[in-house]
C-alpha cells in the first residue's frame, strides 16, 4: 500500500483522528498537508511526529468553512507541491444541545464546518484531479449520521448529509477516475469524546460488541486503505469503523 510521490491534504489533521491519518499516510510515503484552524502547537507536533518517522509533511492552516480561504490554500499547495492526489475531509466540531434549546448559531457552526467544509474542500481540489484522471476523496462521517443521537440534531444532520454528498460526488467524478468514499467512525478516543462523563462513556461501551471505544489509528487504517490502490474499484461507499455498534449500511 504505497503512496510514494502523492500529496495528501487532511483537514483537521492536527489532532485526534486526523492526526492518526496524517501519520499513517506519511508512513505510506505521501507528502501530507496538515490542516488546522486554531491550534498551531498541535499541528507542529503532528508535523514533528511525521518527520521523526522519516516522512514528509507541511502545515496548511485555514478554516474549512471559509470558501475563499479554502481556495487560496488549495492553490498555494498546488503551486508548491504540484497538486493534491488525496483529500481527507476530516475537520469537524460538535455544538451539542437538545433541539428545543439549540441556538441557530450552533446549528450553523456545525453544518458549516462539518458539511459545507467538506463541500468546499472537495470543490477546490476536484478540477485538477479530474484533469489528471486520478484522485481520492475520503469523507469522515459518523455513526451518529446513521443512528441519530438526542442532543446532536446539528451533528447528525451534517454527518448524514456527508453520506448523501459522498454518493452524489462519487457519481459525478467516477467518469474521471476520481473516487469518493466515506468512513463512519463510532466512538473514538479523542479530544471530541474526552469531555463525555464516565457514566456516559460506560453506557456507550455497553453498546459496543467489541467492548471498547476505538482508537484514532483504527480509523486511520481504513482511510489508508481507501487511499491505496487496493480500493481503486470502490466509490460512493461508507465503511463503518465502530466495534460493531452499528451494523447496517
Ligand atoms: P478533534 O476535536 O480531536 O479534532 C478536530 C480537528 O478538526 C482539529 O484538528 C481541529 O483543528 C480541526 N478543525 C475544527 N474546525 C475546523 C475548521 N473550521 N477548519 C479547519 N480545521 C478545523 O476531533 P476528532 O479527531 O474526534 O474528529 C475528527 C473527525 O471525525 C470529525 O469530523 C468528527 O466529527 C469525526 N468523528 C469523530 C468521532 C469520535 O468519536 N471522536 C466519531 C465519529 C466521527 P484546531 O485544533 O486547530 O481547532
Amino acid at each position: 500500500m504505497t503512496l510514494d510521490g502523492q500529496v495528501a491534504l487532511v483537514t483537521g489533521g492536527s489532532r485526534g483522528i486526523g492526526r492518526a491519518v496524517c501519520l499513517r499516510l506519511a508512513t505510506m510515503g505521501a507528502r501530507v498537508g496538515i490542516n488546522y484552524v486554531s491550534n498551531p502547537a498541535a499541528a507542529e507536533e503532528t508535523l514533528a511526529a511525521i518527520r521523526a518517522g522519516g516522512g514528509t509533511g507541511f502545515l496548511a492552516p485555514f478554516d474549512v468553512a471559509d470558501g475563499r480561504a479554502v481556495q487560496e490554500a488549495v492553490k498555494a499547495i498546488t503551486d508548491r507541491h504540484g497538486g493534491i492526489d488525496i483529500l481527507v475531509n476530516n475537520a469537524g466540531i460538535t455544538r451539542d444541545g437538545l433541539m428545543a434549546r439549540m441556538k441557530e448559531d450552533d446549528w450553523d457552526a456545525v453544518i458549516d464546518t462539518n458539511l459545507k467544509g467538506t463541500f468546499l474542500c472537495s470543490k477546490a481540489v476536484m478540477r485538477p484531479m479530474m484533469k489528471k484522471r486520478q484522485g481520492r476523496i475520503i469523507n469522515i462521517t459518523s455513526v451518529i449520521g446513521f443512528l441519530g443521537n438526542a442532543g446532536q440534531v446539528n451533528y447528525g444532520a451534517a454527518k448524514a448529509g456527508i453520506v448523501g454528498l459522498t454518493k452524489s460526488m462519487a457519481r459525478e467524478l467516477a467518469p474521471r477516475n476520481v473516487t469518493v468514499n466515506a468512513v463512519a467512525p463510532g466512538y473514538i478516543v479523542t479530544d471530541m469524546t474526552s469531555g463525555l462523563g464516565e457514566d456516559i462513556q460506560a453506557a456507550i461501551q455497553a453498546q459496543i460488541p467489541l467492548g471498547s471505544l476505538g482508537r484514532p489509528e483504527d480509523v486511520a487504517g481504513v482511510v489508508a486503505f481507501l487511499a491505496s490502490k487496493d480500493a481503486a474499484y470502490m466509490t460512493g461507499q461508507t465503511l463503518h469503523v465502530n466495534g460493531g455498534m452499528y451494523m447496517g449500511n
